[in-house]
């Protein structure tokens, strides 16, 4: 028979699960608590667990997590981490002033193409499950500790893995698990509109975040090919859509600043223009090196100037300098090193 990874239950399944062999609600939140708030990844040491109810649990799931391979960098450090059959994927821990950003990857690899991201290099290789994605998490939590804010932004676009995202979100924050705030999650996209409105009419109260990056629909379809298959007015729609089932949630759009490409300080006025009457937040991000990728980070006087050149027309801009450029841990830089 084969085995059943225990993070893709919820609370209701293994209080089911239980009630069909007899047993009581309160064993469900003794086994949540040992494999959420204890790490605990074997059944036996679940000692106030019966005996025969840990074999059984033990005969039909298993509690095994990607394993952390390498982790590189401080305090900013990505994680390399494998699953059992062998895939790669890699997590990144962001210390902010008292609390971790986990940036958490969705899937193997990436399909979208964007030409600026090393996670795209080698095209994609399979979904994570809900299960997987929640494991990533505990795995690095127990390394790390607690995270308050996780971002989907690491290898892989969300929405194009949205059923298992949006299960892995409800695990995180339901109280039984890890209990984060959907406040404190981002799902950030490359700009798949027919997500963007499947996000917004699931009411899960999360952030979205979209990668624009482009000002036209041809510059965007260089950039983004991917993505590019609609175009910015149907992925503006979409964001306002957003905004609006979501009760006036604004909107951030990441623009990765690429010298000569996309920093001109009339493309500075162009994306005003097109983000100006949608709630929202603009996040500049300098491009950071990866390799193959044939773009130049600007200036940080250029980069000032393009934000400026925003902030005087009301856009609610700022720069992020990614933390982690030095272990290759920012923004579209997420790639399993094949040496590791
Ligand atoms: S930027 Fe995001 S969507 Fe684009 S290729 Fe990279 S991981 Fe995929």
């Amino acid at each position: 028979m084969s085995m059943e990874l225990f993070y893709e239950l919820n609370y209701r399944q293994l209080v089911q699960w239980l009630a069909a062999r007899g047993e009581r609600r309160y064993r469900a939140d003794q086994v949540f608590q040992w494999v959420y708030h204890r790490g605990v990844t074997d059944f036996t040491q679940m000692t106030n667990v019966p005996s025969p109810l840990r074999q059984a649990l033990a005969a039909q799931f298993t509690l095994t997590w990607p394993r952390i391979m390498k982790s590189t960098g401080q305090p900013t450090t990505k994680h390399l981490l494998e699953y059992p059959d062998g895939v790669r994927v890699e997590c990144v821990s962001i210390p902010m002033d008292s609390y971790y950003t986990f940036c958490l990857s969705s899937q193997v690899g990436c399909a979208m193409g964007c030409r600026f991201c090393a996670s795209a290099q080698g095209g994609l290789q399979r979904n994570l499950t809900a299960g997987e994605i929640v494991g990533q998490a505990l795995a690095v939590q127990r390394l790390i500790g607690r995270p308050r804010n996780l971002v989907f932004m690491g290898m892989g676009e969300p929405l194009a893995n949205l059923d298992n995202v949006v299960t892995a979100i409800k695990r995180l924050t339901d109280t039984h698990i890890l209990g984060l705030s959907p406040r404190h999650i981002t799902v950030s996209t490359a700009g798949l509109v027919p997500g963007i409105y499947r996000l917004a009419d699931m009411d899960l109260r999360v952030e979205l975040a979209v990668s624009l990056n482009a000002v036209t629909d041809s510059q965007r379809r260089e950039l983004m090919p991917g993505a590019a298959r609609w175009s910015i007015a149907q992925l503006l729609a979409a964001c306002r859509y957003f905004t609006q089932k979501t009760e006036g949630q604004p909107v951030t759009f990441e623009y990765v600043l690429m010298a000569g490409i996309n920093d001109s300080l009339e493309e500075a006025d162009r994306l005003a223009r097109l983000v100006g009457d949608l709630r929202h937040h603009v996040n500049l991000i300098p491009f950071n090196p990866v390799n193959h990728a044939d773009f130049r980070r600007p200036t940080p006087k250029h980069v000032e100037q393009f934000c400026t050149q925003l902030r005087h027309q009301g856009i609610n801009a700022s720069v992020r300098y990614s933390k982690g450029t030095e272990v290759a841990a920012a923004c579209g830089q997420l790639r399993v090193d094949v040496d590791s």
